[in-house]
């Protein structure tokens, strides 16, 4: 063992040549005492644990703190050493670590959950203010999870469950790759140890003919550069277990089919030579559409840089590329590291650029802030912190967290709500963006407002945050409002004309107000708005006010009488409880939306709509959130309703022959006729098939999909 140690010292010495050797060793026979004859569940003295998180630590290139760390790390939790003792031998920096990935142990919970959680908590906080205690704490987990096979089967899929759920993510987080492969293919193997162990033997049987062609591509890529001037080192790679176990389960597809099992890696000098490269390969063999990504025009969340490209390489395989520079793949190795480890004074809390992207961190800790329950926090983490989510700074710098897919509007509703209602652009890193730009981490967002911009039904469609949506919704409920106030006074002034009475005479004498107390609505102003909606005929109210004034009985129009229409007053104000019934499409009154195609059996709702009658939607179409909710009305089928109408299903589908055939199967077994179909392919993998038919009810229709869905090949069946 004390050869290991002196191997961590080299390493160590390695990037910092002026590492201290003494306090190494001192710390190495500190642990070595106090854990003594404590033995792992594998047999093996404790001591081979903190020597080989001590080793992950300075393959991290971590500082001369965390080395000391790493061996001392489980000394406080498992041994009768006290963290006084620790800072009293190796000072306060060393001791806060320790402390940052050692277990609360004094407080009782009531469940292990809530011990789990807690200790959670206590971790975040600790690696938020320095993000050494996480690195640690990777480190710890690493080689735990490196040793579970050791372990009783229910401890061992816990470590491994939340390995995969927090610690690889985390890893990712902070851009070290190697860390977060093998945390997920240590996690995969534990998990799911059926389709691991499947899964090696297909890798190891097909390994000697990948291995060479991948010496023999590595060697034709490096000719093919140097042809052109170009100076670089390129790697080949086979696939990680646990990326094609990922890519078989997202995409349906067979073992055969991962196309990129293989992987280049072309690394140059410069970043012009990257997209050099980048031109030389594709001029050589033929770019699979799709599949080019620029990171390093656009950096991913974490610092990642890098050219993405697959290639139609010799004898039709496909070959995935990474092209960058020796800087970037430094990074894209080391991670969060390398952006500090060369730094004036050793410092880790990294600063400047760098700062920003680890906002994250910052975050968890005003996280915890806020949520103070710790069961709640490590869900919030796991879900909130580690979707995706998109860090954007204000003009004066400061930061705001979205969820991905947020855009200029939900930005400016979040600073203020008239911000949003009068906001007409954005300045996005100085340029000009439209309103529904997805908003990328690290932009600078700048609202550009005008006073006659006003809020839009549009933008319902592309906000993503509840704010936002809530202010636009209460807006344009407003503005509608305002809005049929003014058309229900024209429409009562045509109708009062048309009558031969006043309407200025009818308002002195109070009877709009009768009117509307008789519709039991509140004023006379929601009388006017019920005109203006539609709810109410604005004969209706004529007929009402002149009715009582006895000046002239008029007759209700024939065609009101006893019809929809009056059945629809009665039942929106109030005079009837039943709901209406829908029997037959050719009612003129009632009209089913072409948005949501609804189809007998259906759950709906009816919205009356001016001058159009009844509108008929599926319960859940986005359309009737727009739709003011004072004029829905309820409606339900009749159960005599014979409709065959027409209902068109999107159905997405992998590649494979045959595929097409017995979805046709499916809808002529069940006397389904077929009127369109519409195909399209949406990428290399998927196609998306429209077919339009007639049915004559809901469950019919989910029968059908149903058996849709269970087709293999079939990976989505949606409702259009
Ligand atoms: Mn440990």
């Amino acid at each position: 063992m004390e050869r290991a140690v002196e191997g961590i010292i080299g390493v160590v010495r390695g990037y910092l040549p002026d590492a201290d050797g003494e306090a190494i060793r001192r710390a190495f026979r500190f642990s070595q005492a106090r854990h003594g004859v404590q033995k792992r569940s594998s047999g093996e003295p404790y001591l081979v644990h903190p020597l080989s998180v001590a080793q992950i630590i300075g393959q991290m290139r971590l500082d001369v703190p965390s080395v000391l760390a790493a061996f001392l790390h489980d000394c406080v939790e498992d041994t009768a050493t006290s963290l006084e003792e620790i800072k009293g031998q190796f000072g306060d920096d060393v001791a806060f670590l320790v402390d940052g990935v050692t277990k609360l142990s004094k407080v009782e919970y009531t469940s292990k959950a809530a011990r789990q959680a807690e200790n959670f908590r206590k971790m975040l906080v600790a690696m938020a203010r320095d993000i050494r205690v996480l690195l640690l704490k990777l480190a710890d987990r690493l080689h735990n999870a490196r040793t579970l096979e050791h372990l009783s089967e229910e401890r061992r899929e816990r470590i491994a469950r939340e390995t995969l759920d927090v610690y690889a993510p985390l890893a990712n987080r902070l851009g070290i790759d190697w860390l977060k492969g093998e945390l997920e293919d240590l996690s995969f193997r534990y998990l799911q140890p059926a389709e691991w162990s499947d899964l090696s033997v297909r890798v190891e049987k097909t390994r000697k003919q990948r291995e060479r062609f991948i010496q023999e591509m590595t060697r034709t890529l490096a000719e093919l550069v140097a042809a052109h001037g170009l100076r670089a080192t390129v790697t080949g790679r086979l696939k990680r277990m646990f990326s094609i176990h990922e890519k078989m389960r997202r995409q349906h597809i067979e073992f055969e089919q991962v196309f990129d099992l293989l992987g280049f890696r072309v690394i140059c000098d410069t970043v012009a030579e990257c997209y050099t490269a980048l031109g030389v390969i594709h001029s050589q063999w033929t770019p699979v559409p799709g599949r080019f990504k620029d990171h390093i025009g656009i950096p991913k969340q974490n610092g990642y840089q890098s050219l993405h490209t697959t290639v139609m390489g010799p004898r039709g395989i496909r070959m995935e590329l990474q092209i960058r520079t020796h800087e970037m793949h430094k990074i894209a190795v080391e991670g969060i590291a390398a952006h500090w480890m060369y730094k004036e004074g050793g410092g880790l809390a990294p600063g400047g650029k760098d700062a920003e992207r680890f906002r994250w961190l910052h975050q968890i800790w005003e996280l915890q802030k806020d949520v103070r329950d710790p069961t709640e926090l490590m869900d919030a983490v796991k879900g909130d912190l580690f979707s995706d989510e998109v860090y954007v700074f204000t003009p004066a710098g400061q930061v705001q967290v979205f969820p991905k897919g947020a855009t200029p509007v939900d930005f400016a509703y979040s600073i203020h709500t008239d911000l949003g209602h009068h906001c007409s652009g954005a300045r996005v890193n100085g340029a000009i963006v439209p309103l529904r730009y997805e908003l990328r981490s690290g932009d600078s967002v700048e609202i550009l407002t005008n006073p006659q911009q006003k809020p839009n039904k549009d933008w319902l469609d592309f906000v993503v945050t509840s704010r936002a949506r809530a202010k636009i919704r209460s807006y344009l409920h407003a503005e509608q409002r305002k809005r049929s106030q003014e058309l229900g006074q024209e429409m009562l002034e045509k109708e009062f004309r048309k009558a031969g009475v006043s309407l200025a005479k009818a308002e002195k004498h109070g009877d709009l107000e009768r009117v509307a107390k008789e519709h039991r609505l509140g004023s006379r102003d929601e009388l006017i708005q019920a005109v203006g909606y539609g709810k109410i005929d604005g004969r209706t109210v004529v007929q009402e006010v002149v009715g009582s004034d006895g000046e002239e009985e008029k007759e209700p129009p024939a065609e009101l009488r006893e019809s929809k229409l009056l059945q629809l007053v009665r039942r929106v104000a109030g005079l009837d409880s039943a709901s209406i019934k829908i029997d037959t499409v050719d009612d003129l009154l009632v009209r089913l939306a072409h948005c949501c195609n609804p189809v007998p059996g259906d759950d709906v709702v009816g919205f009356v709509s001016r001058g159009r009658g009844l509108m008929v939607h599926r319960r859940g179409c986005p359309r009737t959130l727009e739709l003011d909710p004072d004029r829905r009305v309820s409606v339900s089928w009749d159960s005599k309703a014979k409709l065959d109408r027409p209902v068109t299903l999107r159905i997405t589908t992998a590649h494979r022959p045959g595929i097409l055939t017995a979805i046709s199967q499916a809808f002529s077994d069940r006397n389904i006729n077929i009127s369109q179909v519409h195909a399209k392919p949406t990428s290399e993998e998927e196609a998306e098939t429209a077919f339009t038919f007639n049915i004559a009810g809901a469950d019919k229709l989910q029968e059908l999909t149903r058996a849709l869905e269970k087709l293999p090949g079939v990976t989505a069946v949606v409702r259009v």
